[in-house]
Order: structure tokens, then C-alpha cells, then sequence
């Protein structure tokens, strides 16, 4: 199941170069650009995780930050702060803020604080999940097949995963939509069939098996 994240960023290509970097590593990625619509998404969408600007055009990111601590004392909020704002970390640490990378910086080491918080918040217990013939590996995103790597897009990666990680239990086509889509998101009618006749074709035809009229799942080994 991918991290929903909350990406709070008004700079229009940062933040577009951001959730399309972010997606391709696998992540959901709501974005807003201004502080009242964050809010309102931190109590509506409940994501995972909140990336958050401080510089935005509506309100001062500290007072989102102090507002989302209000309601939600344990949601994790990685601030985006400039470079030279040093003070700007330890009050956002002190705010209650997880984490602080102070811009600009590389897309990895955003993914690797990300990936800490991921795992401290118990989404991540574990980098491989192994089932079947089928090994994936969730920090590097590698999937292998009797050992053999396997290459699947982003959403067809997705898709394995949260089928390995329910295995025995049937997911409907709806929920998949949910996992594999960011909010708001159009998707085709058939776009999840078109995904399972992907990684049939990639990973054999008996791994995943049709619930009809229900959905998919793949059988406890
Ligand atoms: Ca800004």
C-alpha cells in the first residue's frame, strides 16, 4: 500500500517536479499550495504524512504545522525550510515537527528521510516481502521472480505489493483503484483489469486469480 502524502508547496515547479519524482518512487502524493487547503486536507484525506513548505502565500507554515498538531498529534510533518534558515529547524522541531530538509536538496534525500519516517511509523515493518516465487523488495522497488528480476511499472509494483501483503484475502477492484490512484485522480474504467493483464503477462497467469465479480487476490502460500 503506498504512503499517502500531503505535499503543502506553492512554488508551482517544485511542486510538480516534487509529486511527479515522489509518485515514481512509489508514493500517493496529494498536493496543495496553500496553507487553509492543507488543513482542510489533513482532516478530510487523512494522509500518511505531511510535506510542508513554510513559506506559503496564505498563512506562515508554523502556524499550519501548530494547527495540525491540534488534531492530530501523531501524523508525521516533514518541513521544507531555505537553507539558511537554521532557526526556522528548531522551531519546527520544537513545534513538533518529525523531520526538516532545508531546500534546495536531492529528490534521494528526501526519499530517504521519508522512508524513515515510513518505517517509524510501522507502514514499512519489513523491506522485503516474500511470497510465492516472488521477492519484493520495498526500499529499492525490485521485484524478482524465482530470483529473477522482474520489470514492472510503478503501478503494476503497487499492485503486486498490496496483493502480497493481503494475500488470502480478495481486493476489490474499488480498493485497488484507491491504492493505485492519488485522490482526484481520473482513471479509466478498465484501468485495473489493464494492470492485472500486465503482471499476468510478466509474472505467469496462475500468481493472481479473479475473484468474479468481486475482484483479486493472490491465495496464501
Ligand atoms: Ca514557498
Amino acid at each position: 500500500m503506498p504512503m499517502r502524502l500531503l505535499l503543502v508547496e506553492d512554488n508551482p515547479s517544485l511542486a510538480s517536479g516534487l509529486s511527479l519524482a515522489l509518485s515514481n518512487k512509489g508514493f500517493s502524493v496529494n498536493h496543495v499550495s496553500r496553507g487553509q487547503q492543507a488543513l482542510a486536507a489533513v482532516e478530510n484525506d487523512r494522509p500518511d504524512l505531511v510535506i510542508l513548505d513554510l513559506g506559503l502565500p496564505d498563512m506562515d507554515g508554523f502556524d499550519v504545522l501548530r494547527k495540525i498538531r491540534q488534531g492530530e498529534s501523531e501524523l508525521p510533518v516533514l518541513i521544507l525550510t531555505a537553507r539558511d534558515a537554521i532557526e526556522h529547524r528548531v522551531t519546527g522541531l520544537d513545534l513538533g515537527a518529525d523531520d526538516y530538509l532545508c531546500k534546495p536538496f536531492e529528490i534521494e534525500e528526501l526519499e530517504a528521510r521519508l522512508r524513515v519516517l515510513e518505517r517509524r511509523l510501522g507502514t514499512a515493518s519489513t523491506s522485503k516481502i516474500e511470497s510465492h516465487n516472488i521477492s519484493l523488495d520495498t526500499a529499492t522497488l525490485e521485484v524478482r521472480q524465482d530470483g529473477k528480476q522482474v520489470d514492472l511499472s510503478r503501478r503494476e509494483y503497487t499492485m503486486l505489493k498490496s496483493l502480497l501483503l493481503n494475500a488470502g484475502k480478495v481486493l476489490t477492484r474499488d480498493s485497488l483503484e484507491d491504492k493505485l490512484y492519488s485522490w482526484g485522480e481520473e482513471v479509466a474504467s478498465n484501468a485495473i483489469e489493464v494492470h492485472i493483464h500486465h503482471l499476468r503477462k510478466k509474472l505467469g497467469a496462475q500468481l493472481i486469480k479473479t475473484v468474479r465479480g468481486v475482484g483479486y487476490t493472490i491465495e496464501k502460500p
